[in-house]
């Protein structure tokens, strides 16, 4: 089955709003063998939403729409659309009832607005999509010769919803033979630069990556190693990705620390209940970012104790003990402060892991010697003292981003005795 997208808003065209519903409606998709074969955004014009659709449809005959669904005069893909199949718009009794309902559920007072009524408008003889994560319903049209249009909100978490609770079904319930997919399986690898992973990846002896595709995507995380299955049923391609996965995650050894959209810190998290050990965290240009990447994995509290944000040095001999002697021989970026600051803040919080970041983020701040990006990560307590002197790069936020995941990595190899 080939579709088109045609994604709607002003918002998109200005480049104010990114059309993230474009490129999830095509991955998810395309992991049900169904391909996107063209993707359009147009402006909240009723002759945009025409044109757009208009043209979506005569070429494949299945199109899907986000936005303009709302209760707003910028709000007319319906009635395009409704047009565009020739059919009058009524008002629905059972929408009216549920947005009434909503409106209530919602502790509003008042009756409902006027405007919210232009939700249930309906074109003559259409499918309600029922939106169970919002006000404005989903609507399913189609004509005599089975050319159909699903309109869908432009609200990005109630698009996702609806696409899974009432569009997707009816989408596979069209589909015919046995189905064919495209499916993905990514390993999470860090503190290994893309071209070594690649080095090691090509030096397997007899490596086959039996027809899937290998992409390395590099980030701020680490790199990703995504392998992709197209056109195969999909128990060959489960089978297919599981056994090249394995011979990948072997190559890249101790970087590996999950897969999917697995988060480093979780990881951590489990290796520190494995090892029976608490972590406290002293951090001084991350400012906090490694303690919100641990605590924004649900229930981190039981061994993750807390942190010292560490940013003057003053903070940083008062607090958690690093000597002045130190500051003035070594500076505030160096190993000999970073290990003095784990330390310092395993004692303090009675934990029995600390570890620490102390770094020039930038742009200011820089010398020579110590260029902006160089930081220094220690750990204290997860085997003998480790730390090491890195130099990221990035703008500001991604030497941060950068510093905390090198931070959990550091502390996850020491647990697992590879650092
Ligand atoms: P609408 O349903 O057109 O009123 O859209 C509501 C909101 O959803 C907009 O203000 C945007 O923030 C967001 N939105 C609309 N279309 C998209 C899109 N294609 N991708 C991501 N966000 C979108
Ligand atoms: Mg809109």
């Amino acid at each position: 089955m080939k579709i088109e997208v045609v994604t709607i808003g002003d918002e998109l065209l200005l480049g104010f709003t990114i059309d993230t519903n474009g490129a999830w409606l095509a991955r998810e998709l395309a992991a049900y063998g169904v391909t996107v074969v063209r993707r359009t955004s147009v402006g909240d014009g009723a002759d945009e939403i025409a044109a757009g659709v208009g043209a979506a449809l005569e070429r494949t005959g299945a199109v899907i729409t986000t936005g303009g669904l709302g209760p707003t005069s910028d709000d007319l893909t319906k009635p395009s659309v409704a047009a565009l199949f020739g059919r009058a718009m009524y008002e629905d009794a059972q929408v009216v009832e549920s947005l009434v309902r909503r409106w209530k559920a919602m502790g509003r007072t008042g009756d409902l607005p006027k405007s919210n009524l232009q939700q249930a408008l309906v074109p003559e003889g259409a499918g309600i999509l029922a939106n169970a994560h919002g006000t404005a319903p989903g609507i399913w049209l189609e004509d005599e010769r089975g050319r159909w249009v699903a309109m869908l909100p432009g609200v990005p978490r109630e698009m996702r919803g609806l696409f899974a609770d009432e569009l997707l079904p009816r989408i596979r319930a069209r589909l015919e033979g046995t189905p064919t997919v495209v499916r993905s399986h990514t390993i999470r690898t860090t503190g290994i630069a893309e071209s070594v992973l690649s080095d090691r990846i090509l030096s397997i002896a007899g490596l086959d990556l039996e027809g899937l595709s290998l992409a390395y995507l590099p980030g701020w995380e680490g790199v990703d190693l995504r392998l992709t299955a197209r056109g195969l049923a999909p128990d060959k391609a489960d089978a297919r990705l599981a056994r090249v996965a394995a011979v990948l995650r072997t190559a890249a050894g101790e970087h590996v620390y999950g897969e999917g959209h697995d988060d480093l810190a979780a990881a951590v998290l489990d290796e520190l209940r494995r090892a029976g050990k608490r972590i406290a965290v002293a951090e001084s240009c991350t400012g906090g970012l490694l303690g919100a990447r641990l605590t924004a994995i649900p229930g981190a509290s039981d061994v993750m104790l807390g942190g010292i944000i560490a940013y003057h040095n003053d903070v940083k001999m008062a607090a958690l003990g690093v000597h002045a002697e130190t500051l003035a021989a070594h500076g505030a970026v160096s190993e000999e402060t970073a290990r003095e600051m784990a330390a310092g803040v395993r004692r303090a919080l009675g934990a029995e892991v600390g570890v620490a970041i102390t770094g020039i983020a930038g742009p200011d701040g820089g010398t020579a010697e110590k260029p902006v990006g160089t930081v220094c990560i220690a750990v204290d307590g997860a085997g003998p003292a480790k730390s090491f002197r890195a130099r990221m790069i990035g703008d500001r936020r991604e030497v941060r981003e950068r510093s905390a995941q090198s931070a959990l990595s550091l502390v996850r190899r020491a647990l697992l005795g590879t650092a």
